[in-house]
């Protein structure tokens, strides 16, 4: 069970109101993208979930646990961002496991997991070398790999592919997708970028200026936009 429901969300910076009530249930296992135009409130609804940035108002329940005022690592969720913050000095192997050495883990089970995800990543021929001797794709994944080893319920990404050019982001589009079907966790998944949307999702939340526009899956919206903003967004011919 790690479903992620946000109820009667909002958030302010000063006197200016940027998320203006937000309810969701994003269902365990589901691959949800929240998409909108840049500024729409994307990054700060993540921030949120993540612990990262605290709510004015609402509340917040993963796993049917009231999260609200929890840690970010008490969440039980891992964050992956556009930069890849890899640590240069560390080769993969160590990049990989080093969340579990800060835990002091033993030897040989960081040795079992980072083995196990360097599967489930197809990177084990990389394995002994540096982020710098990696491709962009290689490095991201070798990011994730950091996340997925401390087994989270639910995985955030906030716009994880617009560094990457454009034949990279397509083939990360299809490894995502599989490592969705291989993990089944909840994932969340922002993007302004609609193709990434539409080919990803099980879930669509479009968000404009603070507030869900329309929730559907991909083809419901892209049939029966509910406003022409929708319709526009998501190109569909309403
Ligand atoms: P998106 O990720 O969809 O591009 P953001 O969540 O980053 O949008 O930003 C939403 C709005 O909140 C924008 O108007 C942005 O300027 C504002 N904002 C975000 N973070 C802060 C902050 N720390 N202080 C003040 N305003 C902020
Ligand atoms: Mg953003």
């Amino acid at each position: 069970m790690s479903d992620v429901v946000l109820k009667g969300l909002r958030k302010s910076f000063g006197a200016l109101e940027v998320i203006k009530g937000v309810d969701l249930h994003v269902a365990s296992g589901e691959f949800c993208v929240f998409v909108g135009p840049s500024g729409c409130g994307k990054s700060t609804l993540l921030r949120m979930i993540s612990g990262l940035e605290e709510q004015t108002s609402g509340m917040i329940e993963i796993g049917g646990r009231d999260v609200s005022r929890a840690e970010p690592k008490d969440r039980g969720i891992a964050m992956v961002f556009q930069s890849y913050a890899l640590y240069p000095h560390l080769t993969v192997r160590e990049n990989i496991g080093f969340g579990l050495s800060l835990a002091r883990r033993p030897k040989a089970e960081i040795a079992e997991k980072v083995a196990e995800v360097a599967r489930v990543l197809q990177l084990e021929d990389y394995l002994d070398r540096k982020p710098k001797a990696l491709s962009g794709g290689q490095r991201q994944r070798v990011a994730i790999g950091r996340s997925i080893i401390r087994d989270p319920q639910v995985f955030l990404f906030d716009e994880p592919l617009s560094n990457l050019d454009a034949a990279l982001r397509a083939q990360m589009r299809i490894e995502l997708t599989e490592l969705h079907a291989r993990l089944g966790t909840t994932m969340i998944y922002v993007t302004h970028d609609q193709v990434e949307a539409m080919t990803m999702a099980d879930k669509i939340v479009v968000l404009n200026g603070g507030r869900i526009e329309q929730v559907g899956a991909p083809m419901d919206l892209y049939d029966n936009p509910a406003t022409p903003f929708v319709a526009g967004f998501i190109g569909s011919p309403k």
